[in-house]
């Protein structure tokens, strides 16, 4: 939020320049071994020339700089120096570490390899950036710390390079390498680049608002100086000392706050950020009781990150109140350690203390780090660690041949068969993990090796909608599935047609020959006989519906086609019947094999008929259904899983009688079907009768999602020329 250090480019810097800053804070460091790291860089980079026109050599220096700066060992820093001749010079790796020692040239040998990364600047790239950079980092995290204080002068001397070249590094840099300082904790590191990036990216906006923040300095500056007066008198009347800065917050987070919010930068109120630095973390708090009593605080901002330290260790309270003249002020407290934390991250953690280098031993997340790279395996659990902080998480898993695949988080071997290809996916019988035999619903951890088993003769089936995790799978199921269903749904509806037509006297293949079949198609509102066949089949539609709208069948008076319409109605209710699992009526879902389950739909997911859906046996409350890719049910205990299904004789729709009274005209029955069809409101069924003044008396039993829908259909029925009243019956 701060740039506290300051790490532009420095022309005049040299090396007795570095050596006396080194002093300052690592008195017994081995000069003349940083003096000869010098003087090799010098003779290798001879001649060599920097985009700015300057001597190559400036270029190590300053990334030596920075180095200084984020107070790290004299190996990094020698490193830093070193760091682009065995790129650049032909200077072999043998011969660094003979001059100076295997974990320079470690690090040298790890910043050569990052270099010749080709980075995906694509989102979903970004996992396959970080995996090569772990890999590159093997054992030495003070690789990355290299790197980044590389990266920052290249990014500080950004402006020497053709406009394409800004743009492909400073993309890449806010991709890749602001999330890395971010992990790593180096917030100083962090927002500079993410300023420079926005300079280049969006210099539109970047020279707004530094014209807008410059524009009101002096007025900013007398704020900030009565601000930091009034806050400092009220910790003075409760004895807490304190350090207080303030300052305008960093232009990559305002920029941020702007996009996020969609608005304009006058609608930003809190752009100023104070910090307090006080002795311990009892003053913290007292601080903040203090600022509390005397400020309004916004609700809702205040964060306790000394509680709850985030991922990569920041520590610090942090609030926005009201502050002098209504100004929404952000206020950070924290202790002079915290604060040494969030600015320099990992690199706080290279102690000196009577010329001893103390390599972040005690930190324990930099040590899990270290460990996470023993070996390939664990270098993909660390990506998934990163990752997972960096909110991109997923596992990574890899073939019997080493090749990675990324993975959704909880990822099951079938995702990883059809994250292969479609067809490894729809033949997949079974998997080996790590060599071991493992159900289809494993959850996949992070460095598994993956063997798919397949056979000729499977095929995918519902239940994989519930096992499989990512999207793609889940896609290529329900295209197979729905392929299907669709062949069995035709099959189905001609069957029932067939049926129908027998009560009429004629068959399909008549009807369809005479071409009546066609016409119906447009009453219906269908595009194709298939599509007719598959809303039969599913039950979409009811066979008197797609009987009344046949032409040849018009029966030669309503009445005695009351009776035939009954008896369709009966058969078609039969046929779907017979055709689905015998069932609760009222059980919206289907428990494998257990009747009388108490069932209840999860909250955290809330399902609705059609979502994937898998139950889980809760301790006293019975089943609940929560949707296949819920991510809230614990996927620890599979055997607390249990199969269900939809329930697909169970009616989410309430039943409703109306009564038509038409005048009696042909093909009225037809119209008044395809009204109400056309609202997508379903018939049960219908019965028609013939009243003595020759006008027609219809009841249908439709099905309707609430009142509103019902009011809907019955004023759409109402505006029909022939009807003359609708009513509820
Ligand atoms: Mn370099």
């Amino acid at each position: 939020m701060f740039h506290q250090i300051d790490f532009s480019h420095e022309r005049d810097l040299n090396i007795d320049e570095l050596c006396r800053r080194i002093e300052a804070y690592y008195p017994d460091a081995d000069f003349p071994l940083i003096r000869k790291a010098y003087a090799f860089a010098e003779k290798a980079h001879k001649g060599q020339m920097r985009s700015s026109g300057e001597e190559y050599i400036i270029h190590p220096i300053n990334v030596a700089g920075t180095l200084i700066k984020l107070r790290m060992d004299e190996e990094s820093i020698i490193a830093g120096l070193l760091h682009d001749v065995v790129e650049d010079c032909d200077v072999s790796p043998e011969e660094i570490e003979k001059e100076f020692s295997h974990g320079i040239a470690q690090i040298v040998v790890g910043l050569t390899k990052i270099s010749k990364i080709k980075f995906k600047t694509k989102e979903e790239s970004q996992a396959e950036n970080f995996r090569k950079m772990v890999v590159a980092m093997a054992k030495d995290l003070r690789v990355i710390i290299v790197k980044l204080a590389d990266r920052m002068h290249n990014m500080r001397t950004l402006q020497y390079v053709s406009e394409e070249k800004q743009r492909k590094i400073a993309t890449e840099t806010l991709d890749i390498f602001v999330p890395l300082a971010s992990r790593l904790g180096i917030n100083s590191v962090k927002t500079e680049l993410e300023d420079i990036c926005l300079r280049f990216l969006h210099p539109e906006i970047y020279y707004r608002l530094a014209e807008k923040i410059a524009m009101k300095k002096s007025e900013r500056e007398a704020y900030i100086g009565n601000t930091i007066g009034i806050i400092q008198d009220k910790l003075i009347e409760y004895s807490v000392k304190a350090e207080i800065k303030g300052r305008p917050k960093h232009f990559f987070s305002i920029y941020k706050k702007m996009s996020a919010r969609g608005v304009d930068f006058e609608q930003i109120h809190d752009v100023l950020a104070f910090r307090l630095i006080v002795n311990n973390i009892t003053e913290c708090y007292k601080s903040l009781g203090i600022i509390h009593s005397h400020f309004t605080p916004i609700p809702g901002r205040f964060k306790d990150y000394i509680a709850i330290p985030k991922v990569n260790n920041y520590q610090s309270l942090h609030t926005t109140v009201i502050g002098p003249a209504a100004e929404r002020i952000e206020i950070q407290i924290r202790t002079n350690d915290m604060d040494e934390v969030a600015e320099r991250g990992v690199a706080a953690h290279w102690k000196y203390k009577e010329g001893m280098v103390s390599g972040g031993s005690n930190l324990a997340w930099v040590q899990e780090l270290l460990e996470f790279n023993q070996s390939v395996e664990n270098n993909a659990e660390f990506m998934s660690h990163v990752k997972n902080d960096l909110d991109i998480g997923g596992v990574f898993v890899f073939t019997p041949n080493g090749d990675v695949f990324e993975l959704r988080h909880s990822a099951t071997p079938l995702d990883f068969a059809y994250a292969v290809h479609t067809e490894v996916g729809h033949k997949c019988v079974g998997a080996k993990v790590n060599g071991k035999m493992v159900p289809l619903k494993h959850t996949l951890k992070s460095g598994d090796t993956v063997e798919i088993m397949t056979s000729k003769g499977q095929t995918p089936n519902k239940d994989w909608l519930n096992i499989v995790r990512s999207s793609k799978a889940k896609s290529k199921i329900k295209a197979w599935l729905l392929r299907i269903e669709r062949d069995n749904n035709i099959e189905a509806g001609k069957e029932t047609l067939e049926k129908a037509l027998k009560l009429f006297d004629t068959t399909l293949k008549a009807t369809m020959k005479r071409g009546d079949l066609d016409k119906a198609l447009e009453p219906l509102g269908a595009k194709s006989t298939d599509e007719v066949f598959i809303h039969l089949g599913s039950g979409k539609f009811s066979a008197d519906k797609v009987i009344s709208a046949i032409p040849g069948l018009k029966p030669e008076d309503i009445q005695s086609a009351e009776e035939k319409l009954k008896e369709i109605n009966t058969l078609s209710t039969k046929l779907t019947k017979s055709a689905k699992r015998k069932a609760h009526k009222d059980n919206a879902v289907i428990v494998d094999g257990m009747d009388d389950l108490m069932v209840r739909m999860a909250r955290c997911c809330n399902p609705i008929p059609g979502d994937p859906i898998i139950g889980y046996i809760t301790r006293g409350r019975g089943i609940t259904i929560h949707r296949g890719d819920c991510t809230r049910y614990d996927t620890g205990d599979v055997g607390r899983q249990i199969h269900v299904e939809w329930n697909p004789e169970f009616s989410f729709k309430h039943p409703v009688n109306i009564r038509v009274i038409t005048h009696d005209r042909p093909g009225i029955l037809s119209s008044i079907s395809k009204c109400i069809n056309n609202m997508n409101v379903n018939i049960r069924s219908a019965i028609a009768k013939s009243t003595q003044d020759r006008k027609g008396s219809f009841v249908f039993e439709i099905e309707v999602k609430d009142y509103s829908e019902l009011l809907k259909t019955i004023s759409g029925i109402e505006s029909l020329e022939e009807v003359i009243s609708v009513a509820r019956a």
